[in-house]
């Protein structure tokens, strides 16, 4: 930059190298007054543009400002679901950092003790982000959390998600009967986004699908909305979406009795699609059992439980192959005829390397998601309808060899997309 030629102090130097993110305005459209927050703005603007910009130049998909009390706050970033640092905010600095981030998505700064959700459009480095933002009241503070969406690469169907054929085509199959088909897994896993995968893999040609509930940020693709009536319930919405010929309907989380009953009631007509809080798959169809108390419904009623895990795939530019010891290999159940495996760069010690532009360094880039799947099958039904609890659902899906993450896991080894280092770290986790 012209401007900064001769003059040599430090700010200068820092102001020509990194150019910092845009904000162009709310998600939801509300207007903004800086103007009125001026101070504020004057505080803690420019801290939070810096703590956004790392985190969009680190690739990551959340960050996190976390209060610590009277010692100020600490940014946590996260990419491809590894945590790291991202610093520490001094004193009343992670406050004003919080409350601008809040403005500038829209969210009243004031309010800080109820959970709040909003959203900034932004600009970096020519690339368009969402930055959707929830704020939530805790102990020492308010927790920010912002998810930070690269609009044009975001990835929301099975194959962009890089889901296996056989996922895929597991999905087109379920969702093409009348009946329930649900994303099950523990909180904070990916359960809404394997729901919304599911949504965005039913064939489009074939089947009418509308979003009864609200979807966030997610880009609908050949999904509709579909407008509830104020206060209207789930069971009306459902009953005039199916006198409208609809053929797939999402619905909110099944996280109570009501919308589960409602849903299930029209199971015969329309196939919804939903998300659940389970343990795992085979524990989801557990509890709906005991839910509705009647596992003969839902043998009857539920065509199959989607689960996922996430998994971080090697990077194709520094991804190194090695010949690993064929003992190994028939341990971890790798087919015979794999003679190569890959994983990040090994340096030799005291070797330096320098570490890949393209990866940042980890080796990783970007992650794939390894599905699980309990599949309502003439065998199954008996077992679930005869009220059996996860245990016996799960051995009579190993005897019908429906899809496993390991079984997933290890075809992604196999072909040299993972490594079985972090095959191994996602089990333990
Ligand atoms: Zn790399």
């Amino acid at each position: 930059m012209i401007f900064g030629f001769g003059k040599k102090n430090q700010e200068e130097d820092l102001d020509d190298e990194v150019e910092l993110v845009l904000f162009q305005g709310t998600l939801s459209g509300v207007e903004v007054d800086i103007a009125s927050h001026a101070r504020l703005a004057e505080v803690g603007l420019l801290r939070a543009k810096e703590i956004v910009t790392d985190a969009l130049e680190r690739r990551a998909e959340m960050l996190r400002i976390e209060p610590k009390g009277e010692k100020g706050a600490m940014v946590q970033l996260y990419v491809d679901g590894i945590g790291y640092s991202g610093g520490r905010l001094i004193g009343k600095e992670g406050l004003a950092v919080t409350q601008v981030l809040k403005l500038v998505s829209g969210l009243d700064p004031k309010q800080r003790t109820k959970p709040q959700s909003g959203g900034i459009r932004a600009e970096f480095d020519d690339r368009k982000y969402i930055l959707a933002i929830d704020t939530k009241p805790t102990k020492e503070g308010e927790r920010l959390t912002m998810q930070l969406v690269d609009v044009k690469n975001a990835k929301y169907s099975p194959t962009e998600l890089g889901f296996s054929s056989e996922s895929v085509e597991k999905i087109r199959e379920l969702t093409g009967e009348k009946g329930i088909v649900l994303a099950a897994g523990p909180p904070g896993t990916g359960v809404t986004s394997l729901a919304f995968a599911i949504l965005r893999g039913i064939d489009a040609y074939v089947q009418a699908t509308f979003a009864l509930c609200d979807t966030g940020h997610r880009e609908l693709g050949s999904v509709s909305k579909f407008e509830r009536r104020e206060e209207e319930e789930l069971g009306t919405a459902l009953q005039r979406l199916i006198r409208m010929e609809g053929d797939v309907a999402f619905v909110e989380p099944f996280d109570n009795e009501k919308t589960v009953r409602e849903s299930f009631e029209k199971h015969e007509e329309i196939t919804i699609v939903s998300e659940m809080k389970a343990r795992d798959a085979a524990s989801a169809v557990e509890s709906l059992g005991k839910i509705l108390k009647d596992p003969k419904l839902v043998a009857e009623a539920v065509n199959g439980v989607f689960g996922q895990k996430l998994i971080r795939v090697l990077c194709e530019k520094c991804k190194q192959p090695y010949r690993p010891n064929p003992k190994l290999i028939q341990k971890v159940g790798l087919p015979e005829e794999v003679q190569t495996l890959y994983r990040p760069p090994q340096p030799e010690p005291g070797e330096e390397i320098r570490p890949c532009r393209r990866c940042g360094g980890s080796g990783y880039l970007g992650r794939a998601a390894m599905i699980e799947l309990i599949e309502l099958t003439d065998d199954m039904k008996k077992v679930v309808a005869a009220g059996g609890d996860a245990a016996a659902i799960k051995t009579q899906a190993r005897k019908e060899k429906m899809l496993t993450f390991r079984e997933e896991g290890l075809k992604l080894v196999a072909e040299g997309r993972t490594s079985l280092e972090e095959l191994q770290r996602v089990f333990r986790a």
